[in-house]
């Protein structure tokens, strides 16, 4: 075993006053490493180290950011295979989908880098004769971000990569399943030549680490992706706070994919398996509803339980696997038990949900698909966050859509069609934040906004130039010139 990686604070790698270790989804017996746990006195030292480096950093040039982030995206990409090994066995996400996701987080901190250039203020005319207006965006100061595990090197990115290149400090507290990745992204972080608490690892339990962020006066803002409970508790705890702090917010999904009578079948289908099963269905953007019209439906669902048939589920490392294992053993109860309520409810399970033994011991589960459900069954309204979706029929295309719309989430949906009048139909009707046409509910760009609707986000948008909405604050400024 490797010695125990350490948390960084003040720019320092400092114990912590605990340890905790990530296990290999698809190898139980291989523990992926050992790291130093933070309590909420670390916590506090981070915040602290922080808040001192707060007034220095927002008033950094534009080129010291933009050369701190280049520095790191340059390093991410050099080591991507490296880092989406590392991610694959400690997420299980295969080995294509971690390189992948470790390439995006370094073309993340290169677009960042170039935005540092692009924020200029505003002059503005004043409606009082002889005035001069000004618009400036300043930082907000020290942001906490509480990441989840299914992306755990990608959506801190999104999230440090905004924060610093406006000037923000960061402390950033990753989930607990995934400490591994978090620590190789902080050590390139570490390593950029930001002045010393600028940015802040600490690994830690929501409840310590992450209560202690929400609760903390010195934090100015908390940028949060995980489930909607936790996010629920954590804006509660943000407008209580004194002072009150801005917070965002990107949650589940219970994402439609709609297929239509005059779909390509073949494209319907890819865009159903990659947008249900790939990264094992831990997306929320994941598709998890196949809302589908008569014409089409018999073929769709035949044609889906061939192209599952032929996915290969195995070590997420392996070469040819198509979907690697469940994450943990809670998540793959959860996924388990779902199969068991959709059934309950009269949801005919067509295929998959098996559990499967692999050369090592794993959480490895068939993706499964059920047909014959509807809209109000828990399957098609709960987050199951696994590699199971269903089909729901409809009669018309305004029936799909309003079945498409009628949930409490509001992040992703999408339409298979060659039809322009449904695809613009759809586009504009839609209540989900982000909509796609002939492609799967999830896979986004990293210079456009993303997030949601509903239950599923709150708060400015994440990503592209739209991330300064977050960490930026607006300031007025009139000035008469005597
Ligand atoms: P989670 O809510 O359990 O945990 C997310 C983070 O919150 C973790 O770091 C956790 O330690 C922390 N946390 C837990 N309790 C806390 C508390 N009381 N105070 C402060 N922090 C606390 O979510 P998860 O299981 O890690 O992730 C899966 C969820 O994330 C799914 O619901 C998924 O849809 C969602 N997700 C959303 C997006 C998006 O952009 N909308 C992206 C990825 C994942």
């Amino acid at each position: 075993m490797n010695a125990i990686l350490k948390n960084f604070i003040a720019g320092e790698w400092v114990d912590g006053s605990g340890v905790t270790r990530n296990i290999n989804p698809s190898n139980t017996n291989d523990v992926v490493g050992e790291y130093a746990k933070a309590d909420k006195a670390q916590t506090e030292k981070a915040i602290a180290a922080a808040k001192a480096a707060f007034p220095a950093w927002s008033r950094s040039t534009p080129q010291e950011r933009y050369d701190a982030l280049n520095k790191i995206s340059a390093e991410i990409l050099s080591r991507k295979e490296e880092l989406g090994r590392l991610l694959a066995r400690e997420e299980g996400k295969t080995l294509p989908e971690g390189i992948g996701e470790v390439a995006r987080a370094g073309q993340i901190f290169a677009f960042f880098a170039g935005e540092a250039l692009r924020l200029t203020g505003e002059k503005g005319a004043s409606v009082r004769p002889g005035l001069d207006v000004e618009i400036t965006r300043e930082a907000v100061g020290v942001v906490g971000m509480i990441t989840p595990w299914n992306f755990p090197i990608a959506i801190p990115a999104w999230k440090i990569a905004p924060a610093l290149c406006y000037g923000n400090t960061v402390v950033f507290k990753p989930a607990e399943l995934v400490p591994g990745s978090a620590h190789a992204l902080s050590e390139i972080i570490a390593r950029s030549g930001l002045p010393a608490g600028v940015f802040n690892l600490v690994v830690g339990s929501g409840s310590v680490v992450g209560q202690t962020l929400i609760d903390h006066p010195d934090v100015a803002a908390i940028s949060f992706t995980g489930s909607v409970g936790t996010g629920r508790k954590i804006a509660q705890a943000c407008v209580l706070s004194n002072p009150m702090k801005k917070f965002q917010l990107e949650m589940g999904g219970k994402n439609p994919l709609v297929v239509l009578d005059d779909a390509d079948l073949k494209v319907a289908v890819e865009a159903a398996t990659n947008g249900a099963y790939f990264s094992t269905g831990q997306r929320c953007t994941a598709s998890s509803r196949f809302i589908v019209t008569e014409g089409i439906h018999d073929k769709f669902v035949a044609a889906m339980t061939e192209r599952l048939k032929g996915l290969v589920v195995d070590d997420a490392v392996k070469q040819g696997t198509h979907i690697g294992p469940v994450v943990d053993g809670n998540q793959l109860e959860q996924d388990q038990r779902y199969l068991k309520i959709a059934q309950d409810e009269g949801a005919k399970l067509t295929w998959g949900g098996e559990l499967l033994n692999r050369e090592t011991p794993g959480f490895y589960m068939q993706p499964a698909l059920f047909t014959e459900a509807s809209n109000t069954m828990r399957i098609a309204r709960e987050e199951v966050f696994g590699p199971v979706a269903c089909v729901i029929r409809a009669k018309t295309y305004d029936e799909a859509l309003a079945i498409a719309n009628d949930t409490e989430f509001g992040l992703a949906a999408g339409v298979c069609t060659s039809s322009l009048k449904y695809a613009s139909h759809f586009k504009r009707n839609s209540e989900a934040g982000m909509v796609m046409v002939n492609l799967p509910t999830a896979g986004v760009d990293y210079h456009v906004p993303f997030g949601g609707r509903k239950g599923s986000s709150y708060g400015a948008r994440e990503q592209g130039s739209y991330a300064r909405e977050f960490y930026t604050t607006v300031k007025t400024a009139y000035t008469f010139p005597v």
